[in-house]
């Protein structure tokens, strides 16, 4: 499915409560009774949404990459937290119990306890829960601790705001749109499930175990696993998965990290990891034989779909060389004949990761290979600074590789300065694939 019809399954998804309430042909209240309870069924919906706007559904990601997926997640939470803190204060007709000829509820506004408690619950809930996921970096929380509570607060706000619907509503009575909302909980629901005890109990049946742990390059590790049983991923090459490391399956300490084997050389995984804070802290001191679960693959960061590009270039900052390591790997174990270039831009030498491995690859399949440093030792013959606009037109423009697809891996702030250079040097957007290694 493409982008725009998963644009429009969004918008189908998120307005379809508000259709069904126009669709009750209620007599009409005030504009700002009804932008009140409009703006609560759209937050409403949007919350119950975002449940499966995680960048966990393999389905999902795949297609439109995690970035997008927790970008959107991010975007429309923000939307629906100003949409519910916005709905209670249109609604201008009084709140009493609605006189005896009123049966439509036209005149008045529900202020039963037992209808308004559940939304102040979820009001105040979705505040928090948004709150603590903007301030989770400030605030220093452990990553664990926050996704549990996350998903937890989560699904305590949509409960609480399907069941304020369902008692305060003046629409939310009506029969379909009140099964409506308890199907969409109930998806909420079972999509957390899923994620939390389904997926993780598959996961236990096809367990991995760690063959070894050995220094890639300065505070990077290179991990190899190997599958217990005659199970195997089916990935491609530049996808990631998350890695539950010496923990049962059910944990919540599994972390993101890109494929950097290629599928075709066998079902061992490689991965390259670099130490930045408490689970990477430790990966050097894992001992072989650790059993490990994999959830993947995940990713769209793959060259599927671009059989037609004349070549490919791929531009790495830092441990972004890890997808496109993978995808270089690929392309020579299954003969792919078309040009290559790697730019791979680090701050020294000794970050350079497989180093003798990428000048074995320049040599036997052809792939130019471009090291960037920006802070070079004496003597280094290669490039210097950060890959940038004046660079990217030297070895893409005047290097006639506009028509190339580019796949681009590394810090936000290189990604940002790469993409707008390509596009600026006339590469079509579809030409360019990127991930970033954040994941909030
Ligand atoms: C799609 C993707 C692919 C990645 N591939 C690689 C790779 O190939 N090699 C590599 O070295 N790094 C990769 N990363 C980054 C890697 O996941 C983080 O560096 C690692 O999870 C940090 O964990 P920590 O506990 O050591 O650090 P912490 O200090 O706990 O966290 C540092 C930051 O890492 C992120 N993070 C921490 N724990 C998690 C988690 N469980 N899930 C998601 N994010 C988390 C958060 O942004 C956090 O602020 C990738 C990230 C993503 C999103």
């Amino acid at each position: 499915m493409p982008a725009t019809a998963l644009i429009l399954l969004y918008l189908g998804l998120a307005l379809t409560p508000l259709g069904l309430a126009w669709a009750q042909g209620l007599p009409p209240r005030t504009i700002w009774d009804e932008l009140a309870s409009g703006l609560g069924l759209v937050a409403l919906a949007m919350i119950l949404v975002e449940f499966g706007q995680i960048g966990r559904f393999r389905a999902v990601t795949a297609r439109v990459g995690s970035d997008v997926v927790m970008r959107s997640h991010q975007l429309a939470a923000r939307v629906a937290l100003v949409f519910a803190v916005l709905h209670p204060f249109f609604y201008v007709s009084a709140m009493s119990d609605p006189p005896d000829w009123d049966v439509t509820r036209q005149t008045v506004v529900t202020y039963s306890w037992t209808a308004i408690w559940p939304g102040i619950l979820a009001w105040l809930g979705l505040g928090m829960v948004v709150t603590m996921a903007l301030a989770r970096d400030v605030a220093g929380y452990r990553y664990e601790i926050w996704r549990g509570l996350h998903g937890l607060g989560a699904a305590l706000v949509a409960g609480a705001g399907v069941l304020h619907a369902l008692r305060a509503g003046r629409y939310s009575g009506d029969d379909l749109l009140g099964w409506v909302w308890i199907a969409g909980l109930g998806l909420a629901l079972a999509a957390l499930t899923m994620i939390y005890v389904v997926a993780p109990a598959l996961r236990a049946r096809r367990p991995w175990r760690v063959l070894s742990v050995t220094p890639a390059a300065r505070r990077t590790w290179r991990l190899r696993l190997t599958p217990e049983g005659a199970h195997r991923l089916r990935y491609r090459a530049g996808q990631f998965a998350w890695l539950t490391i010496g923990r049962p399956p059910f944990s919540l300490n599994d972390n993101p990290f890109s494929i950097a084997s290629a599928p075709s050389r066998g079902p061992d995984l490689e991965f390259i990891i670099k130490q930045l804070g408490d689970m990477t802290d430790r990966i050097g001191q894992i001992p072989p034989g650790t059993r490990v679960y994999v959830d993947g693959p995940h990713g769209h960061l793959t060259l599927t779909g671009q059989e037609d590009a004349p070549g490919i270039a791929l531009i790495a900052g830092g441990v972004g060389i890890a997808p496109l390591l993978g995808i270089l790997r690929e392309m020579a174990a299954s003969g792919d004949p078309r040009p290559s270039l790697l730019m791979y831009g680090n701050r020294i030498p000794g970050q350079i990761v497989c180093e003798d491995e990428l000048q074995a690859l320049a040599r036997d399949h052809g792939s130019e290979v471009i090291h960037v440093l920006s802070e070079p030792p004496e003597g280094w013959s290669g490039e210097t600074g950060f890959v940038d606009a004046p660079m990217l037109r030297r070895h893409v423009a005047e290097a006639g590789r506009r028509d190339w697809l580019f796949v681009l891996c590394g810090p936000p702030p290189m990604l940002r300065t790469v993409e707008a250079a390509l596009l600026e040097l006339g590469v079509p957007a579809r030409r360019i694939l990127s991930e970033q290694f954040v994941y909030d």
